[in-house]
């Protein structure tokens, strides 16, 4: 049995069936969907020579036992936002259990390393809003005590709901027992934004996945009378935190890569009949390149104190978040180069905006790649989100080529 990568976009298509309405995929971690999903995915490799189980903090791994204990992971994530698209996530774990089935009946169900799938929990955080929670745990980068406290919009704690799928947050640590041996990890995920597209080309090789500051940004000035205070008398928070949001565009715009944004603002007492006189506004700055982070952070905050005092307010910046940048490893990088390449005939070396649990199997220490394959139109967590069928085809088998190239690489 060779790889059938259209075996692939016909259980991706199964799968969408099984676990969408007419508003998108509804595959919430910690759902009845999201165990559904899991449930019809468990039936799709019981007939390989496999063992599978849950880790202590849900994340299902399927092994294919080689002739060395030492393990090539290969990873993604059955959960979706509400209403998120088809393949985001649910690719990347149903091109390797191809790429699995790949190995088990090409070396007659012993490879010559151990391969393991692992289908991450809870990497979109949609619900209890803390991304990349199980590949977190399995990285030992996981902090119980912040996120025990979490609840849903219904006021669901996330430590219940979790119990009820059979996870104990106090029990997290032991999934780091799953990096025992653990050689290398490769992850496939279509790019969620435009520029393969526009490119022309169908794969991308990820360099690593950017650095994030994320800040609250508040501005203090005067509530006042908005017809009564003339234009030179105002001290006009909104009027700061305006000209901080047009700033950001340049900061970024010195930097190849670099990406700022103002995604939230909230004025005070916010009537049609007062000046602004609090103004509260988040930004969220990336790039791969730590320096680069560092110097945006600085600009963007020399930049609010001038447009403050222009404005006679003050202003006071407080972490919401953040994330240093996590390079891929260089051997991977050259060998997932050769695989799109031999997939698609060319290739193109990129960051990744997004996080991924990628970016957590790195911290932990150990060889990570990564490979994109187009998104149409650059959307993704929405349904229109889409991937030509022969782009998705071609992912996977330059998945499965980067997994030969790596597992030999892991012998040598
Ligand atoms: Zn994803």
């Amino acid at each position: 049995m060779s790889l059938n990568p259209t075996r692939t976009i016909a259980e991706l298509k199964e799968l969408r069936a099984l676990t969408s309405d007419e508003n998108g995929a509804q595959r919430v971690a910690w759902t009845d969907t999201w165990l559904k999903a899991r449930e019809w995915f468990a039936s799709k490799s019981s007939d390989l020579p496999v063992e599978q189980h849950y880790d202590s903090a849900g994340n299902n791994w399927v092994t294919l036992p080689g002739a060395s204990e030492r393990a090539l992971l290969i990873g993604g994530h059955l959960d979706s936002v509400p209403n998120g698209g088809w393949l985001d996530g649910a690719l990347n774990v149903l091109a390797g259990l191809e790429v699995l089935r790949r190995f088990a009946s090409e070396f007659h169900g012993r490879p010559p390393v151990t391969i393991r799938l692992v289908d991450w929990a809870d990497e979109e955080g949609a619900r209890f809003g803390r991304s990349l929670l199980g590949s977190s745990a399995f990285a030992g980068t996981h902090s119980i005590a912040t996120d025990r406290g979490r609840a849903d919009r219904d006021g669901v704690k996330m430590e219940d709901a979790l119990r009820r799928c059979g996870v104990e947050m106090d029990r997290f640590p032991e999934a780091e027992r799953e990096r025992k041996n653990a050689g290398a990890y490769l992850e496939l995920h279509i790019e969620q934004g435009p520029v393969l597209e526009s490119l022309g080309l169908p794969l991308g090789v990820v360099l690593g996945t950017k650095g994030v500051e994320r800040h609250n940004i508040t501005f203090h000035g005067q509530e006042a009378h908005s017809g009564s205070t003339p234009m030179n008398a105002r001290r006009d928070a909104l009027a700061a935190a305006a000209k901080l949001a047009l700033e950001i565009r340049a900061i970024a715009g010195k930097h190849a890569d670099a990406v700022c944004t103002m995604g939230s603002l909230k004025t005070f007492p916010g009537i049609v009949t007062a000046v602004v006189g609090r103004c509260e506004a988040t930004l969220d700055q990336r790039d791969l390149n730590a320096g680069v982070l560092a110097q945006m952070y600085r600009e963007a905050q020399e930049a609010s104190r001038r447009f403050a005092a222009e404005e006679k307010c003050t202003v006071e910046w407080s972490r919401l978040w953040n994330i240093e940048p996590v390079p891929f490893h260089p051997a991977l990088l050259d060998l997932c180069e050769q695989a799109v390449r031999e997939t698609s005939g060319s290739t193109h070396r990129m960051p990744s905006g997004p996080l991924h649990d990628a970016a957590e199997v790195s911290r932990a220490g150990i060889p990570t790649a990564m490979m994109f394959v187009q998104s149409l139109n650059g959307i993704s967590h929405n349904k229109i989100e889409d991937t030509r069928q022969e782009h998705l085809e071609m992912s996977v088998t330059a998945l499965d080529k980067l997994a030969s190239k790596t597992v030999n690489w892991m012998v040598k």
